[in-house]
């Protein structure tokens, strides 16, 4: 595939976090691009490991002391304008470009100001972080579906964009819950699962900034895993996990744990709340 084209935006996802895990259309993109404009929720050593040519944008946030966010018309703006310069955009967003991410809303802006666009897909968080942490999403015995969702909504809000007793309902019937975006939003989110009938007991694990140096897995249950996450100190980015998926992890742990020491990358914090 070729480089980076003048005129266009690629929409790019950077994967989870490990700069390993960017697949190789985006890695060439990256050394090609006049500038990359990427999130906060993206690894250092991947930012540095854009060429000191290129020019970069830290969309994450604002410059200045107020440390507000960019807003997502400054940012359409900025993609067209850079685009028509004419230079090539890449639009770096953590995991998949297409999930939670805004990449949707993006290219429909791209495509009314008529400025051409790439989806570059990346590996998503909603399945790798269950994943490195042993946690299959499905499997012939235990799930068949998976289901992935934004936790941050409050579930008592009539307006919740969330339908909790078909989410509890997936659960119940085998299905695999993946939360983005669900740590603040924990307790309630379980309260909300518990009270339209979800088994307490069902499992949860939190897996926390999954692929990072410091990557941390909790496990519990509905009725345990806030508790715990709280003892644990786990803050975003985390992707909690709901179903019978997640013992799984007991059956791999230990090829899990030579894995660990194979590639030195994670600590034993990763087994903390065990
Ligand atoms: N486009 C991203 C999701 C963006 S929303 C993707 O496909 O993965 C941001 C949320 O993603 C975070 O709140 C968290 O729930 C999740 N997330 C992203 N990176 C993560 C990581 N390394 N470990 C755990 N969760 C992560």
């Amino acid at each position: 595939m070729s480089d980076a084209e003048a005129g266009t935006v690629y929409l790019v996802g950077a994967g989870p976090g490990d700069p390993d895990l960017l697949t190789v259309r985006a890695r060439k993109l990256l050394d090609s691009a006049d500038v990359v404009a990427h999130d906060s929720l993206v690894h250092d050593d991947l930012i540095e490991s854009i060429p000191e040519s290129t020019r970069q944008v830290d969309v994450g946030k604002r410059p200045g002391p107020d440390g507000e966010r960019t807003t997502q018309a400054e940012i359409h703006d900025l993609l067209v304008e850079t685009a028509r310069e004419p230079a090539s955009v890449v639009r770096l967003k953590c995991g998949d470009p297409t999930v939670f991410a805004r990449g949707g809303e993006e290219a429909e802006a791209l495509d009314e100001a008529g400025v051409d666009c790439e989806i570059v897909p990346g590996v998503t968080s909603a399945i790798a972080a269950p994943g490195v942490a042993g946690i299959p999403v499905t499997h012939r015995e235990h799930a068949s579906a998976l289901t992935v969702v934004a936790g941050h909504e409050d579930p008592s809000k009539a307006e919740s964009a969330l339908d909790w007793d078909a989410l509890a309902a997936t659960v119940a019937a085998g299905g695999t819950l993946s939360i983005l975006m669900g740590v603040g939003q924990l307790p309630d989110n379980m309260a909300a699962l518990e009270a339209a009938g979800l088994d307490p007991e069902t499992p949860v694990a939190m897996v926390e900034r999954a692929t990072y140096d410091d990557e941390t897995v909790v496990t519990g249950t509905v009725a345990t895993i806030a508790e715990r996450a709280q003892r644990a100190d786990i803050a975003p980015p985390a992707v909690t996990l709901v179903g019978d998926v997640v013992e799984v992890r007991e059956a791999v742990d230990d090829c899990l744990r030579s894995l660990q020491r194979q590639t030195g990358r994670v600590s034993s914090a990763r087994l903390r709340g065990d």
